[in-house]
């Protein structure tokens, strides 16, 4: 199997490393990450200034690994349509920071993922949910979920064509994982966003931040809850935006011809 590993922490990050590392006995591993840290980024990309490729040699177990000085988005762009990579599977992350709810909108390492699944090729999105100590939780479980018992990537009708698999992992030792639970998307919403301060000269600004709200929710189905209990999430995402129920009735009232 082809893996090409992406990510929005950038090359220097330790999840990607962890991602390549975990994937390379397993098929052939190419990198491709962000020169400088892309998280927060969305699915932007750069069409104002010319895009600068290296190849790198951080990775040892890739077979190739280069950076780009632009977004996820952009990596996975250039990859495959500027560098020529012809992947089986995008694989993006493992990102240090959970991906819940609605953080996926984001999220550059949901959308590296998600460029891939534009490009037609299959997606999977990693996330620790919380600090590199637990980074081998993550490297256990992708090996696990994806690749041994049960094996996703072995079996393809798991991974929709036209979206992808959002996979959460709870930042605790590997023996406290609970278990692994399909869920769908929660809202995410913070406190204390803001922080008010001010810089040397007596001007004040804003940085954003915030600690996540716990949900009140106890249902399991949810993303954010399921993470919040000690189980791996996987969410199966789409990027058709379309409120479904609302085309019929608005397409009665609104839909003319004028020719
Ligand atoms: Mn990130």
């Amino acid at each position: 199997m082809k893996f090409l590993v992406a990510n929005d922490d950038g090359i220097f990050a330790p999840g990607i490393k962890m991602l390549a590392e975990t994937l390379a006995p397993f098929g052939t591993v190419a990198v491709v990450g962000p020169t400088e840290e892309q998280s927060g980024m969305g699915h932007a990309i750069t069409v104002h200034r010319p895009l600068r490729v290296q190849a790198v040699d951080v990775i040892p177990q890739s077979a190739k690994s280069f950076t780009v000085d632009g977004t996820p988005a952009d990596c996975v762009k250039m990859a495959v349509q500027g560098l020529g990579l012809t992947p089986d599977i995008v694989m993006a992350g493992i990102n240090l920071g959970s991906n819940l709810g609605t953080d996926v909108l984001y999220s550059g390492t949901v959308s590296a993922a998600m460029e891939g699944v534009i490009l037609g090729i299959r997606a999977i999105a990693v996330s620790l949910c919380g600090p590199q100590t637990y980074l081998s939780t993550a490297g256990h479980y992708v090996r696990k979920i994806l690749l041994e018992d049960p094996g996703i990537l072995n079996q393809p009708n798991l991974i929709p064509q036209d979206g992808l698999l959002n996979i959460n992992i709870p930042a605790v030792p590997i023996e406290e994982v609970k278990g692994i639970r399909v869920t769908r998307l929660g809202v995410r919403k913070y406190e204390n966003l803001f922080e008010k301060r001010v810089d040397p000269r007596g001007n004040t600004y804003f940085w954003m931040g915030g600690k996540p709200q716990l949900t009140e929710s106890s249902d399991l189905d949810i993303d954010i809850v399921a993470v919040e209990q000690g189980y791996v999430s996987i969410t199966p995402i789409q990027f058709d935006l379309t409120y479904h129920s609302l085309v019929d009735g608005l397409q009665t009232i609104l839909n003319k011809e004028y020719i």
